[in-house]
């Protein structure tokens, strides 16, 4: 066990129950293939790639089958063998059609992937390594889906001195993070430091919440003496894993208002990220699966399972067991996660976890009048004010919303889950966010 002398945290911010228990001792297990699999082509943030394959084509397990649509966009693999029996419209996990490339498994394949010989990081260019981790397709596997390699190519004048990798997994129920920086702590320490020496960054510090100390031990055991690399152990608190919030604890240093992390000279990567890093320079692997958490009262088995991207989310809640008292699957966590529209939707770059729901924790609870309590601005990371973010939200006063710096919210649901009166604070703050996004679009 690990001494954890302090508690490294940042103000405000929510306590909620974790329910990590059930999965958090469980090892990844690998997801038996399927047969067919679905690949949107746009499942990061940024320009969807562009298919590069045709329906009838043989494709192998790792073969390139969309490229980049522009440097905001990234790479996409084939997960299995077999061949693409359509490159058209499917539904995602927001009911929306989406262009996907279909493939159906080869039944006789092995599903081996064939490994390349390692390619040395250390020996290229910024630009270089930049460009080699588009073309592996990475994502941050955190649930954003941001192409990792835009935040490795840094702009004109801007210098990273601090590497902070977040391993604080701070939404409830998840575990898949917690399982690989367990099982795999070697590579996530070998991807760590790729990137900090790639980066030019003086140090490397890694934030784990303390309620992960197996993750805390197996890390430091894998640190090479010497190493510029810290684990930071961290309190246990959402939403620990938001980058100014981990930044904030790791350092007790703001990130101001309307700036980036790397305005202060810090970039942010997921923890299982590092891990794919790794498996792209030392054996070729392109993010062709990712962890994930199967868990919730609906499931029969709860998991840590390695998924191939592009699996029906039918397919793997059917290999874990889904009870029948099931009302609603949601992909991701329970404060950040979108509850899904259909179970055809596939596992995506950025899907971290997939949780069922049953009954009685679906209720939509009956909302009342703000009674000013004031709870909703203790539980917010960004010192909002949500209680007026929302009043305003919901009158449309677009202006003075940009005003209270209602685009620095980051959508964690801090406020919603403490409020009282179950105001929707969340759901008016991202709706008026996508209003003015909109409007500012049509301005040009
Ligand atoms: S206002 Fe935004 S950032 Fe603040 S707690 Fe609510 S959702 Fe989180
Ligand atoms: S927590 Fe809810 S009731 Fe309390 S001030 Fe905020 S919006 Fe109003």
């Amino acid at each position: 066990m690990s001494s954890l002398p302090n508690r490294k945290s940042f103000r405000h911010g929510v306590h909620p129950l974790e329910h990590k228990e059930e999965t958090e001792h469980l090892p990844l297990e690998r997801m038996p293939f399927v047969g067919r699999y679905v690949l949107p082509l746009g499942q990061h943030i940024g320009a969807p790639c562009r298919a590069v394959v045709r329906a009838g084509e043989k494709v192998t397990r790792g073969q390139l089958i969309a490229e980049p649509g522009g440097f905001v966009s990234t790479s996409l693999h084939s997960p299995v063998t077999g061949r693409v029996v359509d490159v058209g419209p499917h539904r995602q996990g927001n009911g929306q059609l989406v262009p996907a490339i279909q493939i159906e498994a080869d039944p006789y394949s092995s599903q081996q992937f064939r490994e390349r010989d390692p390619v040395d990081p250390f020996a290229m260019g910024v630009d270089e390594f930049a460009a080699s981790v588009q073309r592996a397709g990475l994502v941050g596997l955190g649930g954003a889906a941001f192409p990792s390699h835009v935040k490795y190519k840094l702009p004109e004048g801007k210098a990273c001195e601090r590497l902070v990798i977040n391993g604080c997994e701070c939404e409830p129920y998840l575990t898949c993070d917690h399982r690989v920086m367990v099982e795999r702590p070697a590579e996530v320490v070998r991807g760590v430091s790729i990137l900090a020496e790639k980066l030019g960054a003086r140090g490397a510090w890694i934030g784990v919440e303390m309620n992960k100390p197996d993750g805390i031990d197996s890390l430091r055991a894998h640190l090479p003496a010497g190493s510029k690399i810290t684990v930071a152990p961290l309190a246990v608190k959402y939403p620990q894993g938001a980058e100014k919030m981990l930044i904030k604890a790791v350092f007790n240093e703001e990130v101001p208002a309307g700036h980036l992390p790397l305005d202060i000279g810090v970039v942010v990567n997921n923890v299982a990220t590092m891990a794919c890093l790794t498996d792209w320079f030392d054996r070729g692997q392109p993010l062709i699966e990712r962890a994930l958490t199967v868990a919730g009262p609906g499931v029969d088995r709860p998991a840590n399972l390695i998924v191939p991207i592009g699996t029906p989310i039918r397919d793997v809640l059917r290999h874990c067991g889904i009870n029948r008292d099931t009302r609603q699957v949601v992909m991701g966590g329970p404060m950040m996660g979108m509850p899904l529209a259909t179970l055809d939707a596939p596992v995506v770059k950025g899907t971290s976890g997939l949780l069922a729901f049953t009954d009685n924790m679906v209720n939509h609870p009956t909302e009342y009048a703000c009674v000013r309590c004031g709870s909703c601005l203790e539980a917010c990371g960004n010192f909002l004010n949500p209680s007026r973010l929302a009043r305003l939200a919901r009158a449309g006063r677009y202006e003075e919303l940009e005003g209270a710096f209602v685009m620095d919210c980051m959508e964690c649901g801090a406020c919603t889950y403490t409020c009282p009166s179950s105001v929707p604070i969340v759901h008016l703050i991202r709706a008026a966010k996508l209003t003015i996004r909109q409007r500012k679009a049509k301005q040009g």
